[in-house]
Formats: structure tokens, sequence, C-alpha cells
């Protein structure tokens, strides 16, 4: 599994890079318009690279599970936000070049006397900077997430819309009718994409809705929801996968938020997640009342002991509402009565906020289960793990000689202790690809 996903990710690597220089081979095929300037041909290409990888974040952004599997969701997303600055700098810079090498252009700014290729272009990198300038502050600005989402979205599709704009009118790069051909297709790619997005999927998601059969309080301040499919099979999903479930709204609105699985994948009748009332949203859980409708997206992420199981051991390492993906995995290799050793270390706050507490208790009588708590404010008399999960406490767990890919390790917590652990698996040279965390602050 783990060579296939490998072949696969570069597979889209490389498939990426060739999408990304592709108009560059339609710049340099002959017939070329004419003969131009050095640093005006630099800038435009720097524009057609940049509008490539802007176009293509609709891509990522998708949610095609075939594409994000050898990757996993935050790995995309990271790459998303990161690339989108370096699509940002590049597409500024043809402007910029040409202001620089002939500044009479500059008068193009002027939108009242402008021509119309100028005005798209105008338009096209306002978009731009309000798209790149409302994600990097949107807390600054405080926008909430829907908002944000909303403003993204429009932000988006006139950046790109009204690039592809500026390139017909301009029209210099589309001196023959194959050329045009070529533009044409990634145009109406471009719209199919954004159709599929925002129409079908949404369309398909709402004839195959789920009813709320069960709202049950967890220690830790948690809530888990159990849904059945109403009036459809359901979806099979893999433990420690997630979807985004959209409560109270139409699967058009950008309502929607991200949770893992907490049940057993085993499970074919109902599903569940368990979530921790921290925010606007999380905190309404606890009302909503049996028999409501909610909508489910997924199974999206590739955070699961399915993609690793030539695994001798698995190690999980969870930090307060980070249980879930875990308690899915558990519960599935309960049900699958798996007898490999399995070690969970579990940070929390205290002993009572431990969500799953007693249920991983009785997992231990089913699984080859080893569960070591360790806790910021212990109770009185606790001779167990103390304080924040630690070097010496990874050390004395992990058991020595470990062979690649014979102990998988799967991680997901609050940043801090992500950020700590993967710090110190990477400093004891354990092997990158078998450790794995899913991170619950996706934007
Ligand atoms: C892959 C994944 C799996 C997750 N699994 C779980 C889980 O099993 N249990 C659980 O309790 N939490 C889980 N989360 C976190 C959960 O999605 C967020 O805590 C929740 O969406 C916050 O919504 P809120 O309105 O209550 O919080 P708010 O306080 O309003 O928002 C807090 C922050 O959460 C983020 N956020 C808000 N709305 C959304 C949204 N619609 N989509 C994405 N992020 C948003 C924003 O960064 C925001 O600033 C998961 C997140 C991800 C990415």
């Amino acid at each position: 599994m783990k060579k296939r996903s490998l072949i696969k990710g570069i597979g889209w690597g490389v498939l990426y890079l060739f999408l990304t220089v592709a108009p560059l081979f339609v710049m340099l095929v002959s017939p070329a318009p004419g003969q131009r300037e050095f640093w005006r041909e630099l800038s435009v290409s720097f524009g057609f690279v940049g509008l490539s990888m802007m176009a293509l974040q609709f891509v990522l952004t998708a949610r095609f599970q075939w594409l994000k599997s050898p990757y996993g969701s935050d790995v995309v997303y990271l790459f998303h936000r990161q690339i989108s600055i370096v699509a940002f700098l590049l597409i500024i810079s043809h402007p910029i070049l040409l202001f620089v090498f002939s500044p009479s252009t500059v008068s193009l700014l002027n939108i009242f006397t402008a021509p119309w290729r100028a005005r798209a272009a105008v338009v096209s990198v306002l978009a731009l900077l309000g798209l790149i300038g409302f994600s990097i502050w949107r807390k600054t600005l405080k926008l909430d997430y829907y908002t944000w989402r909303i403003w993204h979205g429009i932000f988006a599709i006139l950046a790109v819309g009204m690039a592809l704009i500026h390139i017909e009118l301009v029209g210099y790069y589309l001196n023959t009718p194959w050329k045009k051909i070529l533009w044409l297709v990634y145009a109406v790619f471009w719209i199919g994409l954004l159709l599929y997005t925002r129409l079908l999927k949404p369309l398909w998601i709402m004839k195959r809705p789920y009813i709320v059969v069960d709202v049950q309080e967890e220690r830790g301040n948690a809530w888990t929801i159990t849904l059945k499919p109403d009036g459809h099979q359901g979806l099979r999903f893999h433990p420690g996968q997630f979807a985004w479930i959209n409560v109270r709204s139409s699967p058009f609105s950008e309502k929607e938020h991200p949770f893992s699985f907490s049940s057993s994948s085993e499970n074919t009748e109902t599903i569940s997640f368990t979530i921790k009332a921290l925010g606007d949203f999380t905190k309404t859980i606890k009302d909503i009342s049996v028999g409501e409708r909610v909508y489910v997206d997924g199974p999206y992420g590739s955070f699961s002991i399915d993609n690793h199981a030539h695994a001798k051991a698995f190690m999980f390492i969870a930090g307060g509402v980070g249980i879930t993906p875990m308690m899915s995995m558990l519960r599935a290799l309960s049900d699958r009565q798996d007898s490999r050793p399995l070690t969970l270390i579990y940070a929390n706050r205290d002993w009572e906020s431990i969500t799953f507490r007693e249920e991983l208790e009785s997992l231990k009588r089913t699984l080859n289960l080893n569960v070591v708590h360790v806790l910021e404010q212990p109770p009185h008399g606790w001779n167990g793990k103390t304080g924040y999960i630690n070097r010496d406490l990874l050390e004395g767990l992990l058991p020595s000689g470990i062979q690649k890919n014979d102990l998988e390790i799967f991680i997901c917590g609050p940043i801090p202790m992500m950020n700590a652990v993967d710090g110190i698996l990477g400093s004891m040279k354990f092997w990158p690809g078998d450790y794995h965390s899913e991170r619950f602050d996706l934007v």
C-alpha cells in the first residue's frame, strides 16, 4: 500500500508540475505571434504560470479523495496555502515588470480610461489581493469562518475568471485556432470543476440525508451524535477518516464542519461523531434533537490503520478531543478481533475530563492494549504520568530496535502537542513514513 501510495503521490506531483508550466509550451510552440522584448515575454510567462497555479487550487480544494489520499488532507491544505503565495508573487510580477520596463503602461491602472483587457486584469489582481489578505489576516480582521469562506470563494472565482478574460481580450497568444481551442478547454475544465463542486456535489449529498438517532454527553465537554442513513445505503469509511457535516443548513451553504468518525468502521448501520463544545457551532451540538436531518460529505483523509495493514504494532498519541479518530481505529480493531500490540498515550487536563475513559478500560479486555494516561493536573495520589508528552516518556514507551514499517504511529491533538511529538520523533530518527498526524486546524 505504501509503495503504491508513493508512486501515486509522485505521479500527481509530476502532473501538477506539467499543468503548471503547460501554458509556457503554448507560448513557445510556433507559429509565435511575433518578436517582443525579453522582459515582456518573461512577465507574461510569470503571469501564465501564476494563473495556472491559481486555477489548480480549485482542484486541490475540490475534495477529491483519490487525489489527496497519498498525502493526507492536512498536507494538501498546507500546500494550498503555501503555493497561493507563490502564485500571487508570480502573478503580481507580471504587471510590476511591465510598469518597470515600460512606465507608460501604468496608465492602464486607470479603470475609467483603460481598455477592457486592462480593466479585467485590474479586477483580477484586486480580487487576488482580497483573497490573500483575508486569508492571512482573517483572525486579525475578526472575520467569522463562514463569511471568510464565502468571500474566499468569490475572490477566487473573480481572480481566475477575470484573468482568463484578460488573456482572451489581449489575444496575443491566441493567434492560431488550436491555441484558442487549448485555452477554451482550459476555461471549460475550470467552469466544469466549479459546477461540480458548487452544484452537482451538493445536489448528490442532498439526496443522501442522515437522521440523528442519538445524542449523548461524553466526558470532557464533548457530545456524540449518532446518525442513520435515511433512505440510502450510507457510506463506508476507513477508521480514522473524517467527513464534513451540515446541521440545520443545506449542503449548498458554507456551514459545514469537518469531524472524524468516532464509531467503528465495521458498524454499517450507523455512524458517530464525537464533538467537543469549543466554539460557535460545536457549542450547539448538545441542542441537536433526535430525528433532525444532517448532511454528510465524506469520507476523507488517509489517517488510518487501514493504509498500513503490514504494521506489526500500532501506537496512538492523542490529546483531548484528538482521541476521536483513535477511538474509531480502536473500536474497529476490537470488532476485527485484531491481536497486535497497541499503545495509546492519551494526554488530558485532568482525570474527570478524559473522553471515553471507561470504554478505553473495557477495550483492554478485547484488545492487546496498553493505555498510558498523561495528566496536566493529576488528582491527589495519582502515580501515573504527569505534565506533557515529552521525549523521556516516548523513549520509555517505544520498543527498542524497531524496524522500518513495523510500528505505525498516529498523532492527533492540540497543535503544540502535535508539533512537539513530530519534533521528538523526527529527532529520534524515526522513519517519517511511519508516523502520521491529523490536524484539526485546517484553516
Ligand atoms: C480533519 C478534521 C477532523 C476533526 N475532527 C474533530 C472531531 O472529531 N471532534 C471535534 O470536536 N472537532 C474536530 N475537528 C475540529 C472542528 O472541525 C472545529 O473545532 C470546528 O469546526 C470549529 O467550529 P466552531 O464554530 O465550533 O468553532 P469556532 O470557535 O467558531 O471556530 C474556531 C476555529 O475553528 C475553525 N473552524 C470554524 N468553522 C470551521 C469549519 N466550518 N470548518 C473548518 N474549520 C472551522 C476556524 O479556524 C475557527 O477560527 C476536526 C477538524 C478537522 C480539520
